[in-house]
C-alpha cells in the first residue's frame, strides 16, 4: 500500500474564474480576478522530474489548486497527467462548471485517475444563477464512473441559509450524501476570522445540520495558533508551478527555486513553529500529518462520504493513501530538538515585533501601515 512521503502543495498563479462567489478569499487580495494565464517558466515533463519519487523521496500528495477556476488555466491537463504517471495521489480543487476539460482528464487510464480526486467546490448560490446545477452534478457522476473521486464540499456563507433546505435535498438526490462544509474566512482581517455576521452559537447550530466531519475538524483548529513543533518545509512545501519558487508553507522562513537545477537536492528543513495566526488549511497539513502530535483525524476518513446505496465518495486506494501519515515515512527530531528550535524561533519573533514597522502594525493593523506607507510614498513622489 502506498503511504504518504510528502504533502506538496501548488499554486497554480492563474487568475481567471467564470464565479464571482461572495465569500471567496481571492477578492481580499488586490491582484484577484485579472485574467492572467499562467507564465510557466518549465514544461510538464520537467517539473514531474523535478517532483519525481525519486527527489522526493517516495511518493506525494499533491494539491492544485489555481487563484481562479484550476480547470481554466492553461495546460493544466498537461501537469496533472505528467504528475499523475510519476506515481503520485493529486487532490484538484475545481468548482466543476469546465465539461470539456473535464472530460479530457476523465479520459485517461483508470489506474491514473485511482489516484485523482477532485475536491468540487459546489458553489450552490452561483450555480443556480447561471443555471448550472445540472453540468456540476453531471460531471460529479462522470468522475465516480470513471474510476476517479469526488467529493462535494460547500462554504458556508450567511447568503446561502435561505436555501439550505433546497441544497440538501439536491444533494441528497444527486451526491447520495450531505456536502462537506468548509469554513469561509476573511482573509482582510489581521487574525483571519471566520467570515460571517452570526454570533458563534447561532452560526455551530444552523451548519452543524450537515453532520459534516470535515467542518467539525476544521473548527478544532481554526483561529488557534498552533504552538507545537511544525514539519512543514521538512515534510511539505508550496510549490509555484509556472516558476518552482518553494516555500516551507504558505509562509515561510526560506525560500528555494526547487525546478532549476534538478542535480541540485531539494532543501527539506522544517519551519518549526508556524508563522500564521492559524493553520487555515489545516484540514488537510494537520491530518496528513505536518504536526505529529495532532492526530484527531485522517484526511481519507474526512474527505470521504457514504452515499445512501452504500458506495463510496472516495475510491478505496485513493482513501487509503489519504489516510497514512507524514510521519509512518518520515523521522521526527528528537523532542528536545524541537523544544530548542521553537524557543529559538520564538524569541526571534519577540525580537522581530519590537521593529518598528511591527509595533505600528500592532497598533494600526496591517490595513494601517500600508495606508500610512502609500501616504509617505506619496509625500516623496
Ligand atoms: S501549522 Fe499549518 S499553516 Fe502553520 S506552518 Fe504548519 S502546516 Fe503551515
Amino acid at each position: 500500500m502506498d503511504k504518504i512521503k510528502k504533502l506538496i502543495l501548488i499554486a497554480v498563479p492563474m487568475s481567471i474564474c467564470n464565479f464571482r462567489c461572495q465569500y471567496c478569499y481571492l477578492t481580499h487580495r488586490s491582484e484577484y480576478y485579472q485574467n492572467k494565464q499562467p507564465n510557466y517558466q518549465y514544461s510538464p515533463e520537467h517539473v514531474a522530474k523535478a517532483l519525481s519519487k525519486e527527489r522526493l523521496g517516495g511518493v506525494a500528495y499533491v494539491n492544485l489548486c489555481a487563484d481562479g477556476e484550476t480547470l481554466l488555466a492553461k495546460d493544466i491537463t498537461k501537469y496533472t497527467h505528467e504528475l499523475l504517471k510519476e506515481g503520485h495521489y493529486i487532490e484538484f480543487v475545481t468548482n466543476l462548471s469546465v465539461t470539456k476539460i473535464l472530460d479530457e482528464i476523465l479520459s485517461w487510464d483508470t489506474e491514473l485517475l485511482n489516484r485523482l480526486e477532485f475536491k468540487c467546490s459546489f458553489h450552490y448560490l452561483q450555480l443556480k444563477e447561471k443555471n448550472l446545477l445540472d453540468t456540476f452534478s453531471n460531471n460529479v457522476k462522470k468522475i465516480w464512473a470513471a474510476g476517479a473521486s469526488a467529493n462535494i464540499e460547500t462554504t458556508p456563507h450567511d447568503e446561502l441559509i435561505p436555501y439550505i433546505d433546497e441544497l440538501k435535498k439536491f444533494a441528497l438526490k444527486n451526491f447520495g450524501a450531505l456536502p462537506h462544509l468548509t469554513i469561509a474566512r476573511n482573509d482582510d482581517t489581521d487574525n483571519i476570522e471566520y467570515l460571517t455576521n452570526l454570533p458563534m452559537a447561532e452560526y455551530d447550530e444552523i451548519w452543524s445540520t450537515f453532520g459534516s466531519t470535515f467542518w467539525e475538524f476544521k473548527k478544532t483548529f481554526f483561529t488557534k495558533k498552533q504552538e507545537q513543533f511544525c514539519y512543514a518545509g521538512e515534510w511539505s512545501l508550496y510549490v509555484n508551478l509556472a516558476t518552482g519558487n518553494a516555500n516551507q508553507c504558505y509562509v515561510s522562513r526560506i525560500t528555494q527555486n526547487i525546478f532549476e537545477d534538478l542535480s541540485k537536492p531539494i532543501n527539506f528543513k522544517p519551519i518549526g513553529r508556524c508563522l500564521l495566526p492559524h493553520c487555515y488549511n489545516g484540514h488537510s497539513l494537520l491530518s496528513l500529518g505536518c504536526i505529529p502530535q495532532f492526530d484527531q483525524a485522517r484526511y481519507g476518513d474526512i474527505r470521504n462520504r457514504i452515499k445512501l446505496d452504500e458506495s463510496q465518495w472516495l475510491q478505496p486506494k485513493l482513501k487509503n493513501f489519504f489516510n497514512t501519515r507524514l510521519e509512518e515515512s518520515n523521522t521526527r527530531l528528537d523532542p528536545k530538538t524541537e523544544n530548542d528550535i521553537i524557543r529559538k524561533f520564538k524569541r526571534q519573533e519577540q525580537l522581530a515585533a519590537l521593529n518598528p514597522v511591527n509595533l505600528a502594525k500592532r497598533i494600526v493593523g496591517k490595513k494601517g501601515v500600508d495606508c500610512i506607507k502609500k501616504i509617505i510614498r506619496h509625500k516623496n513622489a
